[in-house]
């Protein structure tokens, strides 16, 4: 047996460390300079913004090949259009759960009433303008495919991959040198993500140092019928919701399930973006869970775009604490079109830091609720903004595995086996020969 940890062990490990050091400079060291200074806006800054760019960097390329792959893997084009469109009605389904739960539950405990709003902190808030759904949809296909790789936009990148991997298909025997191509490049990516594994420890705890020394666990207090709120739900949605769908659509062990997604989840969780996490998701539904590469390569970014539970909830949370506050009653038809516009607004949204909020705002507006009460819930935000998107991308591997499933691809020998795809410490190079466990 190797007495070396697992990654995402030693990643946990550092995260915790991360939590407790920020949140110690916080309490003790808020006021001295050079901790500021050096340390806080200084190391961890650098650290932090390092790691997270280098998860960035694998994003495009890595959904690219993969995609290719995957569409090129596929044999039957037929299995894209059935894959896309369940994917997309579970994805669909999952946040119309997840948001109706939320307002459920904050009617009943009540966030925001009795709020003393002459003692917030609240400052106000100009809500950032959020595209029109109609362009959402003309937006979907590129104007010109470079743009498109270069900005990121996931929508798109998708869009015109699929459709460049069906033309390979195409044009037959003469494709496959590109498909071979892919393969390798595919190949190449997965071992940049392995290496990122390598140096995430200390990025995520200098995301976790910067973040807490920053935001100090006091200003929860007086929001905390919101915040406990909304962290209630998002562990029910978690626990409760995805889970039942893993087992009765997916038919696997949700605990194993779980296990194996950690990683994703605190790589989500310490970077605040399902779009950075992308990678990590990727190879841990492949390699960990045995859900086959057309499946993974298309429905993960796909999700990771469109598929926001963890954000759901806290708008369904957020909208019944403004409504509460300002003393407004929104009424069945109110919250209805609050389920509605954030399943929509959950679409034309990439899941990057923060966006919540901006869909937030586009829900308010819809319903008729002050906008500037987004000021009242901003500051115990960057938290919850965590914790959701932990949730988002836990979403996103359910639904993946239940397709995955439901398409007879997901490998269930992989699944069951503890150690498939696990990656532990060092890096070996061919000549070492490792104790392989990845699968090819
Ligand atoms: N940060 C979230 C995500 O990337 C989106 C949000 O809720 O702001 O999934």
């Amino acid at each position: 047996m190797s007495s070396k940890m697992s990654m995402t062990t030693k990643i946990l490990i550092w995260m915790v460390a991360g939590l407790v050091v920020g949140s110690l400079i916080n309490t003790f060291l808020s006021k001295v300079e050079w901790v500021q200074v050096y340390l806080v806006e200084g190391l961890f800054q650098v650290v932090g913004a390092l790691f997270i760019s280098t998860l960035k960097m694998l994003v495009v390329p890595l959904v690219t090949f993969s995609l290719i792959c995957g569409v090129c893997g596929l044999g039957d084009i037929n299995k894209l259009g059935r894959v896309g469109l369940k994917s997309f009605l579970l994805f669909m389904l999952t946040t119309a759960l997840a948001i109706s739960m939320a307002i459920a539950v904050a009617t009943l405990i009540g966030p925001g009433q009795g709020f003393d709003m002459a003692s917030s902190a609240a400052s106000s808030f100009t809500a950032p303008e959020a595209p029109p759904f109609s362009q959402v949809i003309i937006d979907l296909v590129p104007t010109n495919p470079i743009a498109a790789y270069a900005e990121g936009n996931m929508l798109q990148i998708i869009f015109f991959t699929i459709l460049f991997g069906i033309c390979i298909l195409m044009i037959g025997e003469r494709g496959k040198p590109l498909i071979d191509l892919a393969e390798r490049l595919n190949e190449v990516m997965m071992q940049v993500v392995n290496i990122v594994m390598h140096i995430a420890p200390y990025g995520v705890f200098a995301l976790m140092c910067k973040t807490f020394s920053q935001q100090g666990l006091d200003l929860i207090i007086p929001m905390m019928s919101y915040f406990g709120a909304v962290a209630l739900v998002l562990a029910l949605h978690l626990t409760g919701t995805l889970m039942l769908i893993l087992k009765l659509l997916g038919k696997v062990n949700p605990l194993i399930f779980l296990k194996k997604m950690r990683a994703a989840q605190i790589f989500a969780f310490s970077t605040s973006s399902s779009n950075a996490t992308i990678p990590v998701t990727l190879t841990s539904v492949e390699k960990r869970i045995g859900v086959d590469n057309s499946t993974a390569s298309f429905v993960v970014p796909f999700g990771a775009t469109i598929n926001m539970d963890g954000t759901a909830i806290m708008q369904g949370v957020a909208t019944v604490f403004i409504a509460n506050v300002y003393g407004i009653e929104l009424g069945l038809m109110g919250y209805l079109t609050v389920v509605l516009m954030s399943v929509l607004a959950s679409i034309g949204t990439a899941g990057v830091p923060g966006v919540g909020l901006i869909m937030l705002a586009m829900v308010l507006n819809q319903v008729g609720l002050p906008v500037e009460g987004i000021a009242l819930i901003i500051g115990v935000d960057r938290l919850l903004d965590m914790m959701r998107t932990a949730v988002n991308v836990t979403g996103d591997a359910v639904i993946t595995t239940v397709v995955a499933r439901s398409e007879k691809t997901l490998n269930l020998d992989t699944f069951n086996d503890p150690d498939a795809g696990i990656i532990k410490e060092g890096i070996h190079l061919p000549h070492e020969k490792p104790a392989a466990t990845n699968q090819a």
